[in-house]
């Protein structure tokens, strides 16, 4: 049997008709493509970090539960005392610990759509059904339409982000409230972007014994790091942990979670610097005849009103500036561009280009 035929005996269909995820090759460009935040850490703090690093014990396992992390997260977020918090390797793996921990024959994942494409990729790595609803044309939350699937498959699991990727949006509370209130499944609150976002769910906590809230360092400054979190009810935290690896956060990502955490005003005070570049490039985008979205998070999505979205992100890379392409990745997205909130220099390199292009 030749290695194809091999393959086709033994990969799943719907992994063989998957593309990884996909990553833009950025070297040497101006990178607003992922969400990162742009900012190096002061001098000091780096010296100080380095000196941490130097003593890790390499030759050991990671702390399993890494309570230095948990005990950082848990004072700068404000976790009331009586909710667990498990750790991931980036939100990623916990949407993936979610997604195992409910997959039965049979089992569903809702989310909107455009959404995070993580849910459904990771949806069909574990053979769970994948259900997404469309956003109404104004990316607000098509409620009935939620409603319905709910009703008609019961949801085991519902993923919605506040804000919103790519649209970077809130939806109304009264909406998210009549989603949770109608699902006996588990919604959770993804608040990757919390950091730039007017808008905070811990709370949901104790109202609903179905909801849990994830976050993540990724948008804050320590995407290279890789750490998510899983605010929750000690029952069901207890039950997802169950199947997380034993040494999953490994040990540069503890010791340095851990220092930054400490260090945090820092990373707080390079949010707030990103969200007034985000409102200069949000006017500045519209002065440009985009129709551009306001964005609750550290990106802003707009929409070419020429019918050239592909050809502007072709040439900006040949201006050495990454973004994100939309255009064809949902019905919704047509013409769409999102471009990660930079540093002001390089949101500036970003105008000047467009204005060449255009
Ligand atoms: N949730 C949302 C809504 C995101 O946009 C992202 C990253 N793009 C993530 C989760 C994953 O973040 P990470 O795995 O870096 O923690």
């Amino acid at each position: 049997m030749s290695i194809e035929q091999k393959i086709t005996q033994l990969i799943r269909s719907e992994i063989r008709a998957l593309h990884a995820y996909p990553v833009g090759d950025a070297s040497g460009m101006i990178k607003l493509d992922a969400m990162e935040n742009p900012y190096q850490w002061p001098a000091d703090m780096v010296q100080e970090w380095q000196g941490i690093l130097a003593n890790c014990a390499l030759n050991r396992y990671p702390h399993p539960t890494a309570p230095e992390v948990t005990a950082g997260l848990r004072e700068v977020m404000k976790v009331p005392a009586q909710y667990d918090i498990l750790l991931g390797n980036g939100s990623d793996e916990i949407i993936q610990l979610l997604a195992m921990a409910v997959s039965n024959p049979g089992a569903t994942i809702l989310a909107p759509e455009p959404g995070f494409v993580m849910y459904k990729m990771i949806a069909t790595f574990v053979g769970l059904n994948y259900v997404g609803v469309p956003l109404n044309e104004d990316f607000s939350l098509d409620v009935d339409g939620m409603l319905a699937v709910i009703a008609q498959q019961q949801p085991q699991l519902i993923f919605l982000a506040q804000p919103n990727n790519p649209t970077g949006n809130l939806w109304a509370e009264a909406d998210l409230t009549a989603i949770v209130e109608a699902s006996d499944g588990l919604v959770v609150l993804d608040e990757a972007y919390l950091p730039f976002s007017s808008r905070n769910h811990l709370d949901w906590l104790d109202r609903y014994d179905n909801v849990l809230v994830m976050r993540t360092l990724s948008k804050v400054g320590l995407a290279g790091l890789r750490l998510g979190m899983l605010f929750g009810r000690p029952e069901w935290l207890n039950e997802i942990n169950k199947i997380r690896m034993p040494y999953n956060i490994n040990v540069l990502t503890q010791a340095s979670a851990a220092f930054a955490l400490k260090h945090f005003d820092v990373l707080d005070q390079q949010c707030a610097e990103l969200k007034q570049q985000r409102e200069w490039l949000f006017e500045e985008l519209l002065a440009l005849g985009f129709s551009a979205y306001k964005s609750e998070a550290n990106f802003i999505l707009a929409r070419v009103k020429t019918d050239n979205a592909r050809e502007i992100f072709e040439a900006l890379k040949t201006h050495k500036i990454l973004i994100k392409c939309m255009d064809g990745a949902h019905p919704l997205l047509a013409q769409c561009l999102r471009f990660t909130v930079g540093k002001a220099g390089e949101n500036q390199a970003l105008i000047t280009a467009l204005k060449a292009i255009l």
